[in-house]
């Protein structure tokens, strides 16, 4: 499987790291290695001095496929879920300064932590519900899949005209507003409305 993350999809966020608005979907990807599942603590690596949290909503796909047209994209997925793209903010920076790609800071292993799903039947409205990220019992992150500036099925037709879909790949679909900083010691909580997805600790 892999893993494949949308990059400045929420307006607010785009802003605050200083980036343009863009006018197609920015992808990159993250190795199988990088997962972080059954609630299982995040260990601080050593290489970084500000790794980020970004709370975000995560469409598990359920069927293959290649060149999906939006109107079909939404047979390609059956289940949500909630996870974080850490980032090492410090080396992407650094990578970002000098022109080159930002995989260090994005790839490394335990970079995607991810909670359990939640079929879609569970929503009204998936292009519409609130998710946030609680860091020690505060709010740090709130956001609504309505502020996305690409949907969900425009993800995936997009991402599809290049990259072949396959069953138990994930899209992490962008962070909303409020990124910031990890510790050691923190506990990161993430819900869907009501429903926690996520309680994981940083050692
Ligand atoms: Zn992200």
């Amino acid at each position: 499987m892999k893993i494949i993350c949308i990059g400045r999809n929420y307006v607010d966020h785009t802003k605050e790291l200083n980036n343009p608005i863009p006018k197609k979907p920015v992808f990159f990807m993250k190795p199988e290695t990088s997962l972080l599942q059954k609630n299982n603590p995040f260990f601080y690596p050593e290489f970084s001095e500000d790794i980020h949290h970004e709370i975000e909503v995560v469409i598990k796909i359920s069927k293959v496929g290649k060149h999906i047209q939006k109107e079909f994209a939404p047979n390609y997925y059956e289940e949500i879920g909630l996870g974080i793209d850490f980032t090492a903010r410090d080396l992407q920076a650094s990578a970002k300064a000098k022109g080159l790609p930002w995989e260090i800071a994005k790839a490394f292993d335990h970079a995607a932590p991810i909670g359990k799903f939640l079929p879609k039947s569970h929503f009204t409205d998936v292009q519409n519900f609130d998710f946030e990220l609680m860091i020690n019992s505060e709010i740090r992150q709130q956001g609504n899949t309505n502020e996305m500036i690409f949907s969900i099925d425009e993800i995936i037709a997009y991402i599809s005209q290049f990259v072949s879909l396959k069953i138990g790949d994930l899209i992490y679909t962008g962070t909303p507003a409020g990124v910031g900083s990890v510790s050691i010691g923190d506990r990161l909580q993430g819900f869907i409305g009501d429903e926690e997805m996520f309680d994981f600790e940083v050692k």
